[in-house]
């Protein structure tokens, strides 16, 4: 029997060399911004916020709807799904349910049908009509309007009871931390935390009440249009002479 020596690195020390990102794009630390805190930190995030607002100034809820119930079936269905494919789907779920009191009593299966392809269809429209028959069991068919009402509603979490609190109620219970948040708040130097609880946490105190919606809608637009996952278009980004993950050479 023969065996054949390779010269080759083994598998898993190849694989991390491949992952590593090149030097080019890759995203350095600036250490002197590294420990902002206290004053300097709120001024930090004063200045970014400013700069987004200019930058994105009709930023909002992607998520299409008219009404509380709506935006509270829209959010439930954007968990791992994007706001366009949900805003695909709605339509015909609210001509089919446009009440609370209609989706309670809705089949699972037809509900299924209308919102495969949002993935996770079968959870998702579990949530929805447990949702609905919650709604009209506890509160007469009316989306209540307070946090502790809301996270006990199948399928709604912290973060969806934000989104309906802060866009169909006007109420600022809360930071939305979704993907996007959380990373552009680890990248703009708010935190390092990276669970969405702390990362709220510590949002939270840095930015006055009145604006914590709208902060979200901010982060959100500049996550999906210039602060890439991947690829953050660090070279175009008017956040870089204050961001502390900007790359230093570029
Ligand atoms: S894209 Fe802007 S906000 Fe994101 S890491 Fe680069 S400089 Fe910072």
């Amino acid at each position: 029997m023969s065996a054949r020596k390779s010269s080759a690195r083994p598998l898993t020390q190849r694989s991390a060399a491949a992952a590593k990102p090149k030097p080019s794009t890759r995203i350095v630390l600036r250490t002197r911004f590294a420990q902002l805190k206290g004053t300097a930190l709120k001024s930090h995030a004063a200045a970014v916020y400013d700069e987004l607002a200019r930058l994105y100034p009709t930023a909002h809820c992607e998520l299409n709807h008219r009404n509380a119930y709506e935006l509270t079936v829209a959010t439930i269905l954007s968990a791992q799904c994007t706001d366009k494919r949900v805003n695909m789907v709605t339509p015909a779920l609210f001509e089919a349910y446009p009440t609370s009191a209609a989706l309670a009593v809705a089949s699972l299966d037809a509900v299924e049908e209308l919102v495969r392809t949002t993935g996770f269809f079968r959870a998702k429209a579990k949530s929805l009509v447990g949702m609905a028959q919650t709604v009209m069991a506890k509160h007469g068919g009316e989306i209540p309007a307070s946090m502790e009402d809301l996270v006990v509603l199948p399928g709604v979490g912290r973060k969806t009871a934000n989104v309906v609190l802060g866009n169909a109620f006007g109420i600022n219970d809360g930071v939305v931390v979704d993907t996007h948040v959380g990373r552009l708040s680890n990248r703009l130097g708010f935190t390092k935390a990276t669970d969405a609880v702390r990362i709220e946490r510590a949002l939270i105190p840095l930015f006055a009440r009145d604006s914590w919606t709208q902060l979200s809608h901010l982060l959100i637009w500049h996550g999906r249009q210039v602060c890439d996952a991947r690829s953050p278009r660090c070279g175009v980004c008017t956040l870089r002479p204050r961001c502390p993950s900007a790359p230093i050479h570029q």
